[in-house]
């Protein structure tokens, strides 16, 4: 074996294999700087890129990859996500919303729990708005009455999920259609301005 070929072989066995940004989500549950709130079946940790002011994960323990595989055996733990949903909604003081993405991009069920404001640097783009302010976010109360009456979660025509995806940005506290994402979050200020009059 040369000199080189043996350098190389010792920097990857040295090397820690980089995960996939999708699985992201179990290193942050393992990982006490991000827990809120840990239960037998359930972790709470805070979202590494919020898109409001308040931007919290509900997480299973279990390894269920998303509300595409949940079957009427998961009833009771998607009512404990409802639980943890009241009780941090009780210690905030913003209007809390809670659902899921129809279509994920982070592996591991995953149900976000956040602040209707929406203001956060974290919200970029015209997806990250239409993600949380059109269809594409499923209530968690929709869902879960959804799996108690058909004991599944059905997908979203891949059509749909385009349509939302692409809405025109309309603001989520008012009949304001801003024209671009800058002029979206400089209005967004103004509810927050509002508020504190
Ligand atoms: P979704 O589109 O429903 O899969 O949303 C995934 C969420 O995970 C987004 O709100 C991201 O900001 C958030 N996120 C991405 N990576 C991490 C991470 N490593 N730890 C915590 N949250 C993350
Ligand atoms: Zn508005």
């Amino acid at each position: 074996m040369s000199k080189r070929s043996g350098a190389a072989m010792a920097v990857n066995l040295n090397s820690k294999k980089p995960k996939h940004w999708s699985l992201g989500l179990l290193e942050s549950m393992k990982d006490p700087e991000c827990i809120v709130i840990k239960s037998k079946q359930v972790v709470v940790i805070k979202d590494k890129y919020p898109k409001a002011k308040i931007h919290y994960l509900v997480l299973p323990e279990a390894d269920i990859n998303s509300i595409y595989a949940l079957d009427k055996s998961h009833i009771k733990l998607l009512e404990e996500f409802g639980e943890i949903f009241e009780e941090i909604k009780k210690d905030e003081k913003l209007p809390l919303k809670a659902g899921f993405h129809a279509v994920p991009s982070m592996q591991r069920l995953h149900m976000h729990i956040i602040s209707t404001d929406m203001v956060s640097p974290c919200l970029k783009t015209k997806l990250h708005w239409n993600s949380f302010t059109t269809k594409f976010f499923r209530p968690y109360a929709d869902v879960l009455e959804e799996l108690k009456e058909k004991g599944c979660i059905t997908k979203m025509a891949p059509e749909l999920v385009l349509s939302f995806k692409s809405s025109e940005l309309q603001c989520n506290q008012c009949s304001y259609k801003p024209k671009t994402m800058p002029q979206l979050k400089e209005h967004l200020l103004t509810h927050i301005k509002k508020e504190n009059n």
